[in-house]
């Protein structure tokens, strides 16, 4: 049973996945948790409860379940943003940094139109090298990131800082130490 102050007890913690020395932070079991699932979507978006948003936008995959249900909940429109080679009509494309090397997203060149207010989803920001990716592609097609919102964050990773010092303003609901 879960109660209400026990959001990060949702989360499951698998050592040394994918590879040796990662802590993965799997949030499955949070949304398999209908009142957890409920709360961090409410929460999430909590700060903007009643301003006008447009659009929702996801990163693959797992920013793709809790987008989609925070732009319900804030009744905006939900806008993926993709690996790349997924999308099938005109994309927007940038490289950002991995771990180790880098790879590239994309996004549909007529997702947002210029000026639209725009939530960036994602379920965890650590180095924050996927989500700094997401918030250019975004402003690249004009964009008004009102804010950036993950359920966990890492922040010994930098990543939360690193969207703040772009002016983007971030929404964490639970954080863990180390990476
Ligand atoms: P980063 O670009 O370093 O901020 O990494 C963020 C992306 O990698 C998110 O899409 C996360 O889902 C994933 N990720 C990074 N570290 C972890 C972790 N320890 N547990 C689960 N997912 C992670």
């Amino acid at each position: 049973m879960t109660f209400d102050h026990d959001l990060k007890a949702t989360v499951r913690t698998i050592p040394d996945y994918p590879k040796q020395g990662i802590l993965f932070r799997d949030i499955t079991t949070l949304l398999a948790d209908a009142r957890a699932f409920r709360r961090a979507v409410d929460e999430l978006v909590q700060p903007w409860a009643g301003l006008k948003i447009d659009k929702v936008a996801g990163i693959e995959a797992r920013g793709f379940i809790l987008g989609g249900a925070v732009a319900h909940q804030v009744s905006a429109g939900f806008v993926p943003i993709r690996k790349k080679g997924k999308l099938p009509h005109t994309t927007v494309r940038i490289a950002y940094s991995l771990e180790y090397g880098l790879d590239e997203m994309e996004m549909h060149v007529d997702a947002i139109q210029p000026g639209e207010r725009v939530i960036l989803v994602d379920d965890l920001i650590a180095t924050g090298g996927t989500a700094e990716g997401a918030v250019k592609l975004l402003r690249q097609i004009g964009a008004n990131v009102v804010a950036a919102c993950f359920i966990i964050n890492l922040p010994d990773l930098g990543g939360a800082d690193k969207l703040r010092a772009m002016d983007v303003p971030v929404r964490t609901l639970m954080a863990f130490e180390g990476h």
